[in-house]
Protein backbone atom coordinates (compact mmCIF):
# COMPACT_ATOMS: atom_id res chain seq x y z
CA UNK A 1 0.00 0.00 0.00
CA UNK A 2 1.42 3.38 -0.68
CA UNK A 3 3.15 5.51 1.63
CA UNK A 4 2.56 9.43 1.11
CA UNK A 5 5.45 11.23 2.53
CA UNK A 6 6.05 14.29 3.61
CA UNK A 7 8.06 17.07 1.79
CA UNK A 8 10.74 18.56 3.86
CA UNK A 9 13.79 20.60 2.31
CA UNK A 10 13.15 19.11 -1.30
CA UNK A 11 13.09 15.31 -0.19
CA UNK A 12 10.17 13.03 0.36
CA UNK A 13 10.65 12.28 4.10
CA UNK A 14 8.72 9.43 6.07
CA UNK A 15 7.72 10.59 9.78
CA UNK A 16 9.96 10.92 12.48
CA UNK A 17 7.77 8.65 14.48
CA UNK A 18 7.28 5.92 11.30
CA UNK A 19 3.52 6.54 11.81
CA UNK A 20 1.00 6.44 9.35
CA UNK A 21 -2.75 6.81 9.59
CA UNK A 22 -5.57 5.61 6.83
CA UNK A 23 -6.21 6.96 3.89
CA UNK A 24 -9.97 5.88 2.44
CA UNK A 25 -11.20 5.68 -0.79
CA UNK A 26 -14.74 7.59 0.01
CA UNK A 27 -16.29 5.48 -2.93
CA UNK A 28 -15.72 1.99 -1.63
CA UNK A 29 -15.08 2.79 2.17
CA UNK A 30 -11.73 0.66 1.79
CA UNK A 31 -8.09 1.98 2.93
CA UNK A 32 -6.17 2.48 -0.12
CA UNK A 33 -2.96 4.04 1.07
CA UNK A 34 -1.00 6.06 3.97
CA UNK A 35 -0.92 9.31 5.27
CA UNK A 36 2.23 10.27 7.47
CA UNK A 37 0.58 10.94 11.55
CA UNK A 38 2.89 13.50 11.39
CA UNK A 39 4.25 14.94 15.36
CA UNK A 40 5.57 18.31 16.41
CA UNK A 41 9.10 17.47 15.03
CA UNK A 42 8.11 17.09 11.77
CA UNK A 43 6.62 20.00 11.66
CA UNK A 44 9.62 21.37 13.33
CA UNK A 45 12.04 20.13 10.54
CA UNK A 46 9.54 21.52 7.81
CA UNK A 47 9.92 25.22 9.36
CA UNK A 48 13.99 25.27 9.68
CA UNK A 49 13.87 24.08 6.19
CA UNK A 50 11.55 27.13 5.17
CA UNK A 51 13.81 29.54 7.57
CA UNK A 52 16.92 28.07 5.81
CA UNK A 53 15.72 28.88 1.90
CA UNK A 54 13.99 31.96 2.96
CA UNK A 55 17.13 34.33 2.25
CA UNK A 56 17.77 33.39 -1.26
CA UNK A 57 14.85 32.81 -2.19
CA UNK A 58 13.48 36.43 -1.35
CA UNK A 59 16.24 37.60 -3.15
CA UNK A 60 15.06 35.72 -6.47
CA UNK A 61 13.79 37.68 -9.03
CA UNK A 62 10.12 37.78 -10.07
CA UNK A 63 10.71 36.68 -13.30
CA UNK A 64 12.80 33.68 -11.80
CA UNK A 65 9.95 32.47 -9.46
CA UNK A 66 7.24 33.11 -12.37
CA UNK A 67 9.32 30.77 -14.62
CA UNK A 68 9.29 28.13 -11.82
CA UNK A 69 5.42 28.62 -11.02
CA UNK A 70 4.80 28.51 -14.78
CA UNK A 71 6.52 25.19 -14.50
CA UNK A 72 4.80 23.68 -12.05
CA UNK A 73 1.59 24.50 -13.52
CA UNK A 74 2.45 22.67 -17.19
CA UNK A 75 4.05 19.79 -14.31
CA UNK A 76 0.25 19.31 -13.68
CA UNK A 77 -0.73 19.44 -17.02
CA UNK A 78 1.53 16.85 -18.18
CA UNK A 79 -0.05 14.48 -15.50
CA UNK A 80 -3.39 16.10 -15.81
CA UNK A 81 -4.84 12.11 -16.36
CA UNK A 82 -2.83 10.69 -13.03
CA UNK A 83 -4.11 14.64 -11.47
CA UNK A 84 -7.88 13.76 -12.01
CA UNK A 85 -8.13 10.02 -10.98
CA UNK A 86 -6.12 10.50 -7.78
CA UNK A 87 -8.26 13.58 -6.76
CA UNK A 88 -11.50 11.70 -7.78
CA UNK A 89 -10.36 8.71 -5.76
CA UNK A 90 -9.04 10.38 -2.55
CA UNK A 91 -12.15 12.51 -2.26
CA UNK A 92 -14.90 10.77 -3.91
CA UNK A 93 -15.86 13.30 -6.58
CA UNK A 94 -16.93 12.70 -9.78
CA UNK A 95 -14.13 12.56 -12.31
CA UNK A 96 -16.12 15.34 -14.71
CA UNK A 97 -15.73 17.61 -11.57
CA UNK A 98 -11.84 16.71 -11.40
CA UNK A 99 -11.24 17.18 -14.71
CA UNK A 100 -12.75 20.39 -15.10
CA UNK A 101 -12.69 22.04 -12.05
CA UNK A 102 -9.90 21.02 -9.43
CA UNK A 103 -7.24 19.95 -12.04
CA UNK A 104 -7.35 22.95 -14.39
CA UNK A 105 -7.91 24.90 -11.68
CA UNK A 106 -4.70 24.08 -10.00
CA UNK A 107 -2.60 24.83 -13.12
CA UNK A 108 -4.53 28.09 -13.29
CA UNK A 109 -3.90 29.12 -9.82
CA UNK A 110 -0.10 28.78 -10.32
CA UNK A 111 0.23 30.48 -13.96
CA UNK A 112 -2.12 33.33 -12.66
CA UNK A 113 -0.02 34.26 -9.80
CA UNK A 114 3.62 33.47 -12.13
CA UNK A 115 1.34 36.55 -14.46
CA UNK A 116 0.31 38.75 -11.50
CA UNK A 117 3.90 38.81 -9.55
CA UNK A 118 5.46 40.80 -12.83
CA UNK A 119 2.51 43.49 -12.66
CA UNK A 120 2.89 43.68 -8.59
CA UNK A 121 4.00 46.99 -7.89
CA UNK A 122 3.75 49.50 -5.09
CA UNK A 123 2.21 52.55 -5.37
CA UNK A 124 3.09 56.07 -5.75
CA UNK A 125 1.10 59.38 -4.42
CA UNK A 126 2.30 62.63 -5.29
CA UNK A 127 0.08 66.08 -3.84
CA UNK A 128 1.69 69.12 -3.04
CA UNK A 129 3.26 69.66 0.13
CA UNK A 130 2.88 65.81 1.01
CA UNK A 131 6.34 64.78 -0.53
CA UNK A 132 6.52 62.14 -3.15
CA UNK A 133 5.45 58.76 -1.78
CA UNK A 134 5.92 55.52 -3.19
CA UNK A 135 5.54 51.95 -1.58
CA UNK A 136 7.60 48.53 -1.66
CA UNK A 137 6.37 45.14 -0.98
CA UNK A 138 8.94 42.99 0.47
CA UNK A 139 8.42 38.86 1.40
CA UNK A 140 7.56 38.47 4.78
CA UNK A 141 9.34 35.22 5.76
CA UNK A 142 8.00 31.69 6.12
CA UNK A 143 4.42 31.22 6.11
CA UNK A 144 2.07 28.46 6.75
CA UNK A 145 -0.58 27.56 4.49
CA UNK A 146 -3.32 25.48 5.68
CA UNK A 147 -5.84 23.67 3.06
CA UNK A 148 -9.48 21.31 3.41
CA UNK A 149 -10.20 18.43 1.67
CA UNK A 150 -13.27 19.84 -0.81
CA UNK A 151 -11.21 20.93 -3.43
CA UNK A 152 -7.66 19.56 -2.21
CA UNK A 153 -5.37 20.46 -4.97
CA UNK A 154 -6.62 23.52 -6.33
CA UNK A 155 -7.31 25.02 -2.82
CA UNK A 156 -3.50 23.92 -1.85
CA UNK A 157 -2.35 25.55 -5.18
CA UNK A 158 -4.33 28.73 -4.27
CA UNK A 159 -2.96 29.34 -1.36
CA UNK A 160 1.07 28.69 -1.92
CA UNK A 161 1.19 30.18 -5.85
CA UNK A 162 0.89 33.72 -4.22
CA UNK A 163 2.67 32.99 -1.13
CA UNK A 164 5.87 31.35 -3.69
CA UNK A 165 5.31 34.29 -6.00
CA UNK A 166 5.52 37.21 -3.30
CA UNK A 167 8.90 35.54 -2.39
CA UNK A 168 7.81 33.53 0.45
CA UNK A 169 8.88 29.83 1.70
CA UNK A 170 6.09 28.12 2.90
CA UNK A 171 5.14 25.19 5.13
CA UNK A 172 1.85 23.83 3.75
CA UNK A 173 -0.43 21.32 5.34
CA UNK A 174 -3.08 19.39 3.06
CA UNK A 175 -6.16 17.86 4.53
CA UNK A 176 -5.24 14.44 6.21
CA UNK A 177 -8.33 13.32 4.31
CA UNK A 178 -7.23 14.09 0.48
CA UNK A 179 -3.29 14.31 1.07
CA UNK A 180 -2.90 12.21 -2.52
CA UNK A 181 -2.55 14.95 -4.74
CA UNK A 182 -0.71 17.25 -2.57
CA UNK A 183 1.74 14.69 -2.16
CA UNK A 184 1.83 13.76 -6.09
CA UNK A 185 2.31 17.77 -6.68
CA UNK A 186 5.66 17.76 -4.63
CA UNK A 187 7.12 14.59 -6.21
CA UNK A 188 7.47 17.31 -9.12
CA UNK A 189 8.60 20.27 -7.08
CA UNK A 190 12.46 19.16 -7.62
CA UNK A 191 11.69 18.91 -11.80
CA UNK A 192 10.56 22.44 -12.07
CA UNK A 193 13.18 23.92 -10.42
CA UNK A 194 12.06 25.37 -6.86
CA UNK A 195 15.08 25.37 -4.59
CA UNK A 196 15.30 22.58 -1.26
CA UNK A 197 12.96 24.29 1.35
CA UNK A 198 11.10 26.58 -0.21
CA UNK A 199 7.83 24.49 -0.11
CA UNK A 200 7.85 22.03 2.29
CA UNK A 201 4.51 19.63 2.74
CA UNK A 202 3.79 18.22 6.05
CA UNK A 203 1.07 15.29 6.17
CA UNK A 204 -1.38 14.83 9.29
CA UNK A 205 -3.70 15.15 11.66
CA UNK A 206 -4.37 19.06 12.56
CA UNK A 207 -4.69 19.20 16.55
CA UNK A 208 -0.92 17.03 16.17
CA UNK A 209 0.98 19.85 13.81
CA UNK A 210 -1.71 22.78 13.81
CA UNK A 211 -0.19 24.64 17.24
CA UNK A 212 3.35 24.39 16.02
CA UNK A 213 2.72 25.66 12.84
CA UNK A 214 0.48 28.32 14.02
CA UNK A 215 2.75 30.03 16.85
CA UNK A 216 6.32 28.86 15.82
CA UNK A 217 8.60 31.99 15.80
CA UNK A 218 9.53 32.09 12.80
CA UNK A 219 6.65 31.76 11.09
CA UNK A 220 5.30 34.89 10.29
CA UNK A 221 1.54 34.46 8.85
CA UNK A 222 -1.04 31.44 8.34
CA UNK A 223 -3.39 31.23 5.64
CA UNK A 224 -6.13 28.87 6.49
CA UNK A 225 -9.06 27.67 4.77
CA UNK A 226 -11.48 25.35 6.44
CA UNK A 227 -13.95 25.04 9.03
CA UNK A 228 -15.19 28.03 10.93
CA UNK A 229 -14.36 26.12 14.24
CA UNK A 230 -10.95 25.29 13.38
CA UNK A 231 -10.56 28.98 11.93
CA UNK A 232 -11.24 30.55 15.68
CA UNK A 233 -8.72 28.01 16.66
CA UNK A 234 -5.76 29.10 14.54
CA UNK A 235 -7.20 32.87 15.05
CA UNK A 236 -6.41 32.65 18.28
CA UNK A 237 -3.12 30.88 18.21
CA UNK A 238 -1.75 33.47 15.16
CA UNK A 239 -3.16 35.99 17.16
CA UNK A 240 -1.34 35.62 19.88
CA UNK A 241 1.55 35.16 18.58
CA UNK A 242 1.40 38.48 16.23
CA UNK A 243 1.24 37.07 12.99
CA UNK A 244 -1.09 37.78 9.95
CA UNK A 245 -3.66 35.51 9.72
CA UNK A 246 -6.24 35.19 6.46
CA UNK A 247 -9.76 32.81 7.36
CA UNK A 248 -11.51 31.29 4.36
CA UNK A 249 -14.13 29.35 6.61
CA UNK A 250 -17.75 28.22 6.20
CA UNK A 251 -20.62 29.19 4.33
CA UNK A 252 -24.29 28.72 4.85
CA UNK A 253 -25.10 30.76 1.43
CA UNK A 254 -28.49 31.77 0.24
CA UNK A 255 -30.39 31.23 -3.34
CA UNK A 256 -33.25 33.89 -4.01
CA UNK A 257 -34.83 33.15 -6.53
CA UNK A 258 -37.44 35.93 -7.89
CA UNK A 259 -40.93 34.95 -10.13
CA UNK A 260 -39.31 37.06 -12.70
CA UNK A 261 -36.06 34.95 -13.26
CA UNK A 262 -35.23 33.08 -16.25
CA UNK A 263 -37.04 29.92 -14.74
CA UNK A 264 -34.99 27.63 -16.50
CA UNK A 265 -31.32 29.05 -16.04
CA UNK A 266 -32.40 29.82 -12.52
CA UNK A 267 -33.08 25.96 -12.29
CA UNK A 268 -30.31 24.47 -13.83
CA UNK A 269 -27.74 26.43 -12.10
CA UNK A 270 -29.18 25.67 -9.06
CA UNK A 271 -29.35 22.04 -9.44
CA UNK A 272 -25.43 22.87 -9.47
CA UNK A 273 -24.76 25.28 -6.62
CA UNK A 274 -26.59 22.80 -4.43
CA UNK A 275 -25.83 19.39 -5.54
CA UNK A 276 -22.33 20.17 -7.12
CA UNK A 277 -19.34 18.34 -5.33
CA UNK A 278 -21.77 16.47 -3.38
CA UNK A 279 -22.47 20.45 -2.06
CA UNK A 280 -18.82 19.78 -0.40
CA UNK A 281 -18.13 23.51 -1.84
CA UNK A 282 -18.31 26.19 0.26
CA UNK A 283 -19.87 28.19 -1.83
CA UNK A 284 -22.66 26.20 -2.32
CA UNK A 285 -26.23 27.57 -2.31
CA UNK A 286 -27.57 25.42 0.64
CA UNK A 287 -30.95 27.90 1.65
CA UNK A 288 -32.86 28.34 -1.56
CA UNK A 289 -35.75 30.92 -1.30
CA UNK A 290 -38.11 30.87 -4.03
CA UNK A 291 -40.82 33.57 -4.86
CA UNK A 292 -44.21 32.21 -3.58
CA UNK A 293 -45.95 32.41 -6.77
CA UNK A 294 -43.78 29.98 -8.36
CA UNK A 295 -42.73 28.00 -5.52
CA UNK A 296 -44.77 24.95 -6.57
CA UNK A 297 -42.91 24.71 -10.28
CA UNK A 298 -39.66 25.39 -9.09
CA UNK A 299 -39.92 22.72 -6.63
CA UNK A 300 -41.57 20.33 -8.61
CA UNK A 301 -38.85 20.99 -11.35
CA UNK A 302 -36.35 20.91 -9.26
CA UNK A 303 -37.30 17.17 -7.69
CA UNK A 304 -37.72 15.98 -11.44
CA UNK A 305 -34.32 17.03 -12.04
CA UNK A 306 -32.97 15.72 -8.64
CA UNK A 307 -34.38 12.15 -9.30
CA UNK A 308 -32.56 11.99 -12.29
CA UNK A 309 -28.97 12.83 -10.77
CA UNK A 310 -27.08 10.15 -11.60
CA UNK A 311 -25.19 8.62 -8.36
CA UNK A 312 -22.49 6.31 -8.81
CA UNK A 313 -18.32 5.24 -9.16
CA UNK A 314 -16.94 8.81 -8.94
CA UNK A 315 -14.23 7.24 -11.21
CA UNK A 316 -17.05 6.82 -14.24
CA UNK A 317 -17.56 9.66 -16.57
CA UNK A 318 -21.38 9.34 -16.69
CA UNK A 319 -21.21 9.92 -12.78
CA UNK A 320 -23.00 13.17 -11.93
CA UNK A 321 -22.99 12.47 -7.98
CA UNK A 322 -20.07 10.50 -5.87
CA UNK A 323 -19.56 10.01 -2.39
CA UNK A 324 -18.68 12.31 0.44
CA UNK A 325 -15.73 12.41 1.29
CA UNK A 326 -15.50 10.43 4.76
CA UNK A 327 -17.41 8.65 7.04
CA UNK A 328 -17.24 10.87 10.07
CA UNK A 329 -18.84 13.42 7.18
CA UNK A 330 -21.17 11.41 6.25
CA UNK A 331 -22.22 10.41 9.28
CA UNK A 332 -22.81 14.14 10.36
CA UNK A 333 -24.48 14.94 7.27
CA UNK A 334 -27.49 12.45 8.18
CA UNK A 335 -27.70 13.66 11.77
CA UNK A 336 -29.22 16.59 10.48
CA UNK A 337 -31.99 14.30 8.81
CA UNK A 338 -33.07 13.42 12.44
CA UNK A 339 -32.56 17.44 13.18
CA UNK A 340 -34.71 18.49 10.62
CA UNK A 341 -37.64 16.04 11.10
CA UNK A 342 -37.53 17.24 14.48
CA UNK A 343 -37.74 20.75 13.63
CA UNK A 344 -40.69 20.05 11.36
CA UNK A 345 -39.31 19.60 8.29
CA UNK A 346 -40.75 17.89 5.26
CA UNK A 347 -38.02 15.75 3.33
CA UNK A 348 -38.84 15.95 -0.56
CA UNK A 349 -36.49 13.73 -1.63
CA UNK A 350 -33.27 11.76 -0.38
CA UNK A 351 -32.56 12.05 3.25
CA UNK A 352 -30.69 8.89 3.67
CA UNK A 353 -27.75 7.28 2.87
CA UNK A 354 -27.92 5.62 -0.87
CA UNK A 355 -27.99 1.80 -0.77
CA UNK A 356 -24.34 0.74 -2.19
CA UNK A 357 -20.73 0.24 -0.72
CA UNK A 358 -18.67 3.84 0.55
CA UNK A 359 -20.20 6.73 1.88
CA UNK A 360 -22.95 7.77 -0.67
CA UNK A 361 -26.00 10.63 0.58
CA UNK A 362 -29.16 10.95 -1.63
CA UNK A 363 -29.30 14.61 -2.57
CA UNK A 364 -31.71 15.51 -0.68
CA UNK A 365 -34.48 18.91 -0.39
CA UNK A 366 -36.38 19.65 2.91
CA UNK A 367 -38.97 21.94 3.25
CA UNK A 368 -41.25 23.31 5.62
CA UNK A 369 -38.30 24.99 7.91
CA UNK A 370 -37.96 28.20 9.93
CA UNK A 371 -35.12 30.53 9.01
CA UNK A 372 -33.54 30.19 12.61
CA UNK A 373 -33.59 26.51 12.99
CA UNK A 374 -30.26 24.57 13.44
CA UNK A 375 -31.09 23.07 9.51
CA UNK A 376 -30.74 26.11 8.23
CA UNK A 377 -28.36 27.71 10.62
CA UNK A 378 -25.47 25.57 10.91
CA UNK A 379 -23.69 24.38 8.06
CA UNK A 380 -23.67 20.88 6.63
CA UNK A 381 -21.40 20.87 3.70
CA UNK A 382 -23.43 17.74 2.25
CA UNK A 383 -25.75 16.95 -0.96
CA UNK A 384 -28.87 18.59 1.44
CA UNK A 385 -30.90 21.70 0.20
CA UNK A 386 -34.00 23.49 2.02
CA UNK A 387 -36.20 25.34 0.10
CA UNK A 388 -38.67 28.09 1.54
CA UNK A 389 -41.32 30.41 -0.34
CA UNK A 390 -40.82 34.49 0.57
CA UNK A 391 -43.27 36.66 -0.30
CA UNK A 392 -41.49 39.79 0.11
CA UNK A 393 -38.07 41.55 -0.80
CA UNK A 394 -37.41 42.83 2.45
CA UNK A 395 -38.24 39.34 4.45
CA UNK A 396 -35.69 37.37 2.13
CA UNK A 397 -33.14 39.65 2.75
CA UNK A 398 -33.95 39.38 6.65
CA UNK A 399 -33.55 35.68 6.56
CA UNK A 400 -30.64 35.28 4.36
CA UNK A 401 -28.60 37.52 6.21
CA UNK A 402 -29.46 35.47 9.30
CA UNK A 403 -26.69 33.33 10.04
CA UNK A 404 -23.84 33.81 11.38
CA UNK A 405 -22.14 33.02 7.90
CA UNK A 406 -21.37 35.69 5.11
CA UNK A 407 -19.36 33.64 2.33
CA UNK A 408 -21.66 33.96 -0.33
CA UNK A 409 -25.21 34.69 -2.07
CA UNK A 410 -27.00 33.94 -5.46
CA UNK A 411 -29.88 36.29 -6.49
CA UNK A 412 -32.27 35.38 -9.37
CA UNK A 413 -34.24 38.28 -11.36
CA UNK A 414 -34.17 39.88 -14.93
CA UNK A 415 -34.78 43.06 -13.02
CA UNK A 416 -31.24 44.56 -12.59
CA UNK A 417 -32.32 47.10 -10.54
CA UNK A 418 -33.70 44.94 -7.84
CA UNK A 419 -30.90 42.30 -8.30
CA UNK A 420 -28.19 44.67 -7.37
CA UNK A 421 -30.60 46.33 -4.48
CA UNK A 422 -30.39 42.90 -2.89
CA UNK A 423 -27.20 42.32 -3.80
CA UNK A 424 -25.96 45.37 -1.36
CA UNK A 425 -28.10 44.51 1.02
CA UNK A 426 -26.73 40.65 1.80
CA UNK A 427 -23.96 40.37 3.81
CA UNK A 428 -21.18 38.48 2.14
CA UNK A 429 -18.10 38.60 0.47
CA UNK A 430 -19.77 38.03 -3.01
CA UNK A 431 -23.13 37.79 -4.23
CA UNK A 432 -23.77 36.35 -8.06
CA UNK A 433 -26.71 37.54 -9.83
CA UNK A 434 -28.04 35.32 -12.63
CA UNK A 435 -25.20 33.05 -12.29
CA UNK A 436 -23.02 30.94 -9.46
CA UNK A 437 -19.45 30.35 -9.19
CA UNK A 438 -18.30 32.58 -11.81
CA UNK A 439 -14.86 33.20 -10.87
CA UNK A 440 -12.66 36.30 -12.24
CA UNK A 441 -9.14 35.65 -10.08
CA UNK A 442 -8.58 39.59 -9.85
CA UNK A 443 -11.39 39.89 -7.35
CA UNK A 444 -11.44 39.62 -3.34
CA UNK A 445 -12.28 35.93 -2.64
CA UNK A 446 -13.27 35.97 1.00
CA UNK A 447 -16.33 36.29 3.84
CA UNK A 448 -17.89 38.67 6.06
CA UNK A 449 -18.78 37.52 9.73
CA UNK A 450 -17.76 34.30 10.76
CA UNK A 451 -17.41 32.82 7.03
CA UNK A 452 -13.96 34.93 6.71
CA UNK A 453 -11.33 37.09 7.84
CA UNK A 454 -9.41 38.85 4.98
CA UNK A 455 -9.48 38.55 1.28
CA UNK A 456 -7.81 35.97 -1.19
CA UNK A 457 -7.60 36.34 -4.70
CA UNK A 458 -5.44 38.97 -6.94
CA UNK A 459 -3.59 41.82 -5.28
CA UNK A 460 -5.45 40.80 -2.11
CA UNK A 461 -3.56 37.46 -1.72
CA UNK A 462 -0.04 38.89 -2.56
CA UNK A 463 -0.46 41.78 -0.24
CA UNK A 464 -1.34 39.20 2.35
CA UNK A 465 1.57 37.72 2.34
CA UNK A 466 3.87 40.69 1.74
CA UNK A 467 5.26 43.39 4.24
CA UNK A 468 4.58 47.04 2.86
CA UNK A 469 6.80 50.53 3.69
CA UNK A 470 6.05 53.83 2.40
CA UNK A 471 9.07 55.83 1.07
CA UNK A 472 8.57 59.33 1.47
CA UNK A 473 10.75 61.88 -0.31
CA UNK A 474 10.06 65.70 0.51
CA UNK A 475 10.27 67.14 -3.08
CA UNK A 476 9.58 70.67 -1.80
P1 LIG B 1 -11.23 21.61 8.94
O1 LIG B 1 -11.31 22.92 9.61
O2 LIG B 1 -11.62 20.41 9.67
O3 LIG B 1 -9.76 21.33 8.40
C1 LIG B 1 -9.10 22.21 7.51
C2 LIG B 1 -7.61 22.04 7.67
O4 LIG B 1 -7.24 22.48 8.97
C3 LIG B 1 -7.12 20.59 7.55
O5 LIG B 1 -5.90 20.58 6.85
C4 LIG B 1 -6.93 20.19 9.00
O6 LIG B 1 -5.98 19.17 9.18
C5 LIG B 1 -6.43 21.50 9.59
N1 LIG B 1 -6.56 21.61 11.05
C6 LIG B 1 -7.46 21.01 11.85
N2 LIG B 1 -7.26 21.36 13.14
C7 LIG B 1 -6.22 22.23 13.14
C8 LIG B 1 -5.54 22.96 14.15
N3 LIG B 1 -5.89 22.88 15.44
N4 LIG B 1 -4.50 23.76 13.79
C9 LIG B 1 -4.14 23.86 12.50
N5 LIG B 1 -4.74 23.18 11.50
C10 LIG B 1 -5.77 22.39 11.81
O7 LIG B 1 -12.11 21.78 7.60
P2 LIG B 1 -12.46 20.64 6.55
O8 LIG B 1 -13.51 19.78 7.15
O9 LIG B 1 -11.21 20.06 6.01
O10 LIG B 1 -13.10 21.51 5.35
C11 LIG B 1 -14.44 21.83 5.25
C12 LIG B 1 -14.68 23.26 5.70
O11 LIG B 1 -13.90 24.13 4.90
C13 LIG B 1 -16.11 23.71 5.51
O12 LIG B 1 -16.49 24.44 6.65
C14 LIG B 1 -16.05 24.63 4.30
O13 LIG B 1 -17.05 25.62 4.24
C15 LIG B 1 -14.70 25.23 4.48
N6 LIG B 1 -14.20 25.78 3.23
C16 LIG B 1 -14.13 27.13 3.09
C17 LIG B 1 -13.69 27.68 1.90
C18 LIG B 1 -13.61 29.16 1.72
O14 LIG B 1 -12.93 29.58 0.79
N7 LIG B 1 -14.24 29.95 2.55
C19 LIG B 1 -13.30 26.84 0.85
C20 LIG B 1 -13.39 25.46 1.03
C21 LIG B 1 -13.82 24.94 2.24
Amino acid sequence: MEKIQNFINGELTPPRNGKYIDNYNPSTGEVYSLVPDSEEQDALDAIAAAKAAFPAWKKTTKEERATILRKLANLIRDNFEEFVIAESRDNGKPVKVSEHVDIPRSSKNLEYYADEILKFEGEKFSDEGMGENYLEYYPIGPVVSISPWNLPLYLFTWKIAPALAAGNTVVAKPSEVTPMTAYMFTKLCNEAGLPPGVLNVIHGLGHKVGDTLTTHKDIKAVSFTGSTATGKVIAKNAGAHMKKYSLEMGGKNPNIIFADCDFDEALSVTMRSSFANQGQICLCGSRIFIERSIYEKFKEAMLVKTKKLRQGDPLEASTQQGAVVSEPHMNKIISFFDIAKKEGGNILIGGKRADRPGYFIEPTIIENLDSSCRTNQEEIFGPVVTITPFDKEDEVVEWANSTEYGLSGSVWTKDLTKAKRVASAIDSGVVWVNTWLMRDLRTPFGGMKESGRGREGGTYALKFYSDVKNICINNN
